[in-house]
Order: structure tokens, then C-alpha cells, then sequence
């Protein structure tokens, strides 16, 4: 059954899809414009990815990085937060349906903003998403944190040495930002934090490795970056190995071809998928309905104005549209969403729609932690590493922490685990470990049932 949406009013209707860095500046933007903004998201929070890995490892909680959407903009009048998954557009009547706990709401628009992001791709093998879990969102940073401190565990209580061995083995596959990151605060986590805290094993012997089917590291940063994070890597103990493509994962391991084509096995109970990204299916249900087209990771390929052909009223941002030259990186959804933010109130205000100024990025540049102490960082022709870099990462990363409380404990956390080796978010419920199993387990009974009947 489909409800009405709700309370219907005069005013010009913006709908925004997604919490994210598009969706949440997008809204803000509008703050004192004469609009009726309705922002329909299927989490609760603003969730900032950056700082996900240091959930997974144990640094700092959720919360710090997920404060709820609705208590951001409490003081915006002219929003309402609303929670649900859109399932679908209809760019003919504008509406938006959405679903929360089976009940399907419609909400209509005049304006349009899709910022609903990009999901983890396992390049056509989402079989591997079981045994190798993506780091998008905060399940899966939990859920990782529950594998990877749950494999500490059942080594400490196993006598069998080769299984021993595959419990303390843990392989990031994607030797992106986030594959840095993390196999670099795995090594540390196992090194420093854990260090002398189990009887049987010694966890400081764990193996990290790193691999991609690249032929170096952090691509996007260029050589001489790529190199610094993988020497620093290397020096904490971490393997890399590069020109390696995954061919298959299950419970016990990964399969892995090699240049030459020979293939190897690594036996290991934690893998970690860091390795592509996949736009929303929202694009794919956009350009059905218009001229516009996707690209491979499903991005909506837009117009100058960050339009869709045929709809000047729908704007796609973020890592959900194609624009040459804007990477998948925070900094393009921020001003990708200000830019519509700002047509829309310039349109109510008069201006001529078919004048629009195209969207133009400024890039910001772009960096990457690769242990406590260590970044790489490029800006503009300006590329440095160590120290300095991992302090103006530090500082920029609080920078864009929403919300005043949240920076200070990020803060505290961030000195407890630097200067000391605490961390201070170690725990590990049954219901995180297991949890995604558990549902999966529930919708195949589900759908068995469905396919029984
Ligand atoms: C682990 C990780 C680390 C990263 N590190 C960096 C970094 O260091 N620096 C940097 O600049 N960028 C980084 N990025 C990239 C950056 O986070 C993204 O580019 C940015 O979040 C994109 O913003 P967005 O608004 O397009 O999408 P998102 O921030 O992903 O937001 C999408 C929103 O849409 C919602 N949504 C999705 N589907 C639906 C639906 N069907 N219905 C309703 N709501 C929906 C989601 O719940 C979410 O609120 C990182 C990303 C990840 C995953």
C-alpha cells in the first residue's frame, strides 16, 4: 500500500535523496531559502566514511562519526528528515516512493536532488561480499571489527597450528586510500594495541597483506606517494603484493591469479573488500526514464549543471554522477550539492533556468593515513609525506566532523590511541559478529518460503 506523504504545502517542494556529504550540504545550503525540503534517507545518520577504518579498528565508536541527520538540522524549519530507502523515481509525476519497515511512501517534488552515493563492488562476484565484507557503511565497520578481534579470539583458544596460522592472516584486498588504511591499522592494532595480550598466540606474528590487481599502490596519488605509503607499510610489517587478481573467495580464503598465471591460495579467515565502487541503482532507474546514461560503476553521466537531459528540475550529485574531473571524494559531493543548492535559490528568485553557469571543482587535493604518525598528501603540484602530512590530515579530518561534541571525542580518542596505544573501542558483540549472517540466513528462508508457495 502506498501512503500520501506528508503534510502537503505551497511551497516549492525539494526533495533530496541520501544523508551524505551531497544530500546533508545540499539542505543546508537551502537553510533560508522559501523552500519545503523533505530529506528521505535509508540511515538515520550523516555518516563520514573517511574515518570509517578507525571504527573497524577499534579507535574510535560509531557515534563519534555518525551523528543523526534529524538533530543536525533541528534547527532548520524548512526541512524534515525522513527516514526510509527510495526504491523508486517517476521523473513523469515526480514523485519519489520510499519504504520504511514494509509501508511505502510517496512524496512529490519540483525539485529533485539524488545524492544517494555508492555501494562496494565486487566486479560482477557479489559472492565474495559473504567472506569479504566492503567498508561503506557503519554495519560493516562493526561487523569488521567483530572478525578482526574475532580471529585474535578463536586463535588464542585453537591447538591446531595451520588453522592458527589462517585465523592470524588477514588480507585487504584494493590498495586504495581505504585498503592503506586499513592494513595499516590492522598491523598496528596487532602490533601495538594487542601486543602481549593473549597467553597462546603472540598476536604481534599476525600477517597483514595487502594486494591489488594494480600494479601499485595508491594509484591516484601518483609514484612517488605510492611508493612512500608502501615502504611505510612494508617497515610495519605489512605484505604487499601488487598485479594480484582475486578469482575467488570463500570461508577459508582467497584464490589469486598472478601475472604469469600462475594461481595461489591464501589461506585466511578475515578478508576485507576495499577494492571498486558501485554507483546507487537509483541511476540505473533515472536513465530508464530519460535520455541520460550510466557509466560502468552505474554513475549517472549529467549534464554541465549537474542536470539530467530532458529534466532540469532533477540533479544528480556526489558519487552517484559522472562529471569528468570530479573524483569520488567528499570535497566533489560537497560542491557539487552547494552549486545546486545555490541554482535552485537563484531560479526562485528569477533567474532564466537555460542561463545556468556550469559546475565548476576546485580541487582541494587529496590524502591518506597510512599508520599512527605517517599520511601522504598531494595538493595541487604539491605532493609531501610523514609527519607534517599526517598532522594536516588530523586537523582537516576534525575540520569536517560535523558537530562540536563529536570533535572533541574524536580528539580524545585520537590521543589516547596515538600517544599511548590504547583504543578504546574494542568491543565486540555477538550481534555485530554475527548479525549479517543471521539476516541473510532469515531472507533466504524468506524467499525459499515465497518460492515454495
Ligand atoms: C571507507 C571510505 C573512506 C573514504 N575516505 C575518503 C577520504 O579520506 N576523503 C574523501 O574526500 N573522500 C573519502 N571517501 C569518499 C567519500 O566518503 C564519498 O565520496 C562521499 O561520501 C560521497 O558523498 P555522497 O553524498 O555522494 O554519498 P554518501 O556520503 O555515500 O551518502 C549517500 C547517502 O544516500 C543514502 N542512500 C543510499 N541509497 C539510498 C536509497 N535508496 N534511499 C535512501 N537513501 C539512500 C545513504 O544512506 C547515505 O545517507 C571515502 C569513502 C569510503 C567508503
Amino acid at each position: 500500500m502506498t501512503h500520501p506523504g506528508a503534510t502537503p504545502s505551497d511551497k516549492h517542494k525539494v526533495v533530496v535523496i541520501g544523508s551524505g556529504f551531497g544530500g546533508l550540504n545540499a539542505a543546508q545550503k537551502l537553510k533560508r531559502a522559501d523552500v519545503d525540503i523533505k530529506l528521505i534517507a535509508k540511515t538515520t545518520h550523516h555518516l563520514f566514511q573517511p574515518l570509517l577504518y578507525q571504527v573497524a579498528t577499534g579507535i574510535i565508536s560509531e557515534g563519534e562519526i555518525a551523528p543523526p541527520t534529524r538533530v543536525i538540522l533541528r534547527k532548520q524549519d524548512n526541512c524534515q528528515v525522513l527516514l526510509g530507502e527510495v526504491t523508486n523515481i517517476d521523473l513523469a509525476s515526480k514523485t519519489v516512493d520510499s519504504i520504511l519497515l514494509g509501508h511505502t511512501y510517496r512524496t512529490p517534488y519540483d525539485t529533485l536532488i539524488v545524492a544517494a552515493g555508492a555501494g562496494q563492488s565486487y566486479f560482477g562476484n557479489d559472492q565474495f561480499a559473504e567472506w569479504a565484507p566492503g567498508m561503506k557503511t557503519i554495519d560493516d565497520a562493526l561487523e569488521l571489527r567483530g572478525r578482526i578481534l574475532g580471529a585474535f579470539e578463536q586463535a588464542e583458544r585453537s591447538s591446531d597450528p595451520v588453522r592458527r596460522e589462517k585465523l592470524l592472516t588477514f588480507v585487504v584486498v584494493g590498495a586504495g586510500p581505504t585498503g592503506v588504511e586499513m592494513a595499516g591499522q590492522i598491523a598496528e592494532l596487532a602490533d601495538h594495541t594487542l601486543r602481549g595480550a593473549f597467553r597462546h598466540i603472540d598476536s604481534t606474528r599476525a600477517r597483514v597483506i595487502l594486494l591489488d590487481a594494480a600494479p601499485a599502490v595508491l594509484p591516484p596519488m601518483g609514484e612517488k606517494l605510492g611508493k612512500k605509503a608502501q615502504d611505510r607499510l612494508e617497515k610495519l610489517g605489512v605484505e604487499i603484493q601488487l598485479n594480484a587478481m582475486v578469482t575467488d573467495v570463500d570461508r577459508n580464503g582467497i584464490t589469486v591469479k598472478r601475472p604469469d598465471g600462475t594461481i595461489d591460495r591464501i589461506e585466511c579467515a578475515t578478508k576485507v573488500w576495499s577494492a571498486g565502487v558501485s554507483a546507487s541503482p537509483l541511476g540505473k532507474i533515472i536513465a530508464d526514464q530519460s535520455d541520460a546514461e550510466i557509466d560502468r560503476a552505474g554513475r549517472v553521466k549529467v549534464l554541465p549543471d549537474l542536470s539530467i537531459p530532458g529534466h532540469p528540475d532533477v540533479f544528480v550529485v556526489g558519487d552517484m554522477a559522472f562529471v569528468d574531473g570530479v573524483p569520488g571524494m567528499a570535497q566533489g559531493a560537497i560542491q557539487g550539492a552547494k552549486y545546486v543548492a545555490n541554482v535552485i535559490k537563484s531560479e526562485l528568485k528569477g533567474a532564466d533556468p537555460a542561463a545556468r553557469e556550469p559546475f565548476s571543482y576546485f580541487d582541494k587535493g587529496s590524502m591518506a593515513t597510512v599508520s599512527r604518525f605517517s599520511a601522504v598528501a598531494k595538493i595541487g603540484k604539491i605532493e609531501f609525506a610523514g609527519f607534517f602530512a599526517w598532522l594536516a590530515w588530523l586537523f582537516l579530518h576534525l575540520v569536517y566532523l560535523v558537530g562540536f561534541r563529536t570533535k572533541i571525542a574524536t580528539m580524545l580518542s585520537w590521543i589516547t590511541t596515538f600517544l599511548g596505544r590504547g583504543r578504546g573501542q574494542l568491543t565486540i558483540t555477538e550481534q555485530q559478529a554475527y548479525a549479517r549472517t543471521t539476516i541473510e540466513q532469515l531472507q533466504a528462508t524468506v524467499e525459499d518460503e515465497k518460492a515454495a508457495s
